[in-house]
């Protein structure tokens, strides 16, 4: 008997755009801005270094606690700050400022009428990523959310997919150093979202467009979009490879054995 099935989405620029780019960081460099150290280097730089070290430390689910990054960082200059990262999420998450692909709703509702258990499987912290989900309205579509606070690793880390228990698990993003390296290393089926995928591409059927003979340079020009080594070239092979959302029931159709 074919195992049980089970789909997980990365959330950011796979389905959802979040606010903390151009609401979250702005407003909070208003609001630290008045002191000399967050003139000379703003906060979200200051951030990306507390993070980028913590990532280069091994320390993968603590690189996601902005919170407690905002407070290290905070502290460490000696000047108190007056909001949480998690008010300013909840106060942006609205519409407008937040957005989904237009390609999500229709596959998750037909992903809901085949009856395919589906998670959320992002680095982003829960508190963080709620908000957002709950203003879009995709929230229900999920059985549970799979984010580092909870299972104390972070993709790519092979142990953070280990929420699949025994079933059969197809994770789904955009990022070659997170979604596809993280996929492959935990033995689930890969595929990778990239919607900037070339005209030529769109012709090929998913499931062989991973043979394209230009799948390096693909690889490589998105590898270096992310800052990641290219030595990961290797391990960063999706299974599959869409250019919308709306092409997953093919892949469920291939893995369930129905094509
Ligand atoms: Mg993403």
């Amino acid at each position: 008997m074919a195992r049980d099935l089970l789909i997980s989405f990365d959330l950011d620029y796979t389905l959802m755009k979040n606010p903390f780019r151009q609401y979250v960081f702005p407003e909070l460099q208003q609001l630290l801005g008045a002191h000399p150290p967050f003139q000379e280097k703003c906060i979200r730089a200051r951030l990306k270094e507390e993070h980028a070290e913590r990532l280069s430390e091994g320390r993968l689910a603590s690189a996601y606690h902005w919170d407690e990054m905002l407070e290290k960082v905070t502290g460490k200059l000696g000047i108190p700050c007056p909001v949480s990262i998690q008010e300013l999420v909840q106060k942006h998450a609205a519409i407008g400022k937040v957005w989904l692909f237009s390609d999500v709703l229709p596959a998750l509702e037909k992903l809901k009428g085949m009856n395919i258990p589906m998670v959320v499987a992002s680095n982003g912290f829960e508190r963080y990523q709620r908000p957002v989900t709950d203003c879009l309205g995709i929230t229900s579509y999920f059985q549970g959310y799979y984010t580092p606070e909870r299972l104390s690793f972070a993709k790519p880390q092979p142990e953070f997919f280990h929420f699949r228990g025994d079933r059969k698990l197809i994770h789904v993003g955009d990022r070659l150093d997170h979604d596809i390296l993280g996929a492959n290393s935990a033995d689930a089926v890969s595929v990778w979202i990239y919607r900037e995928l070339p005209f030529s591409w769109r012709q090929i059927p998913v499931w062989q467009r991973k043979d394209h003979p230009q799948l390096v340079q693909l690889l490589q020009k998105k590898l270096h979009q992310e800052g990641s080594p290219l030595q990961l070239l290797d391990q960063v092979i999706p299974r599959y490879i869409l250019s919308s959302l709306d092409e997953i029931v093919w892949v469920l159709q291939i893995e369930r054995g129905e094509r």
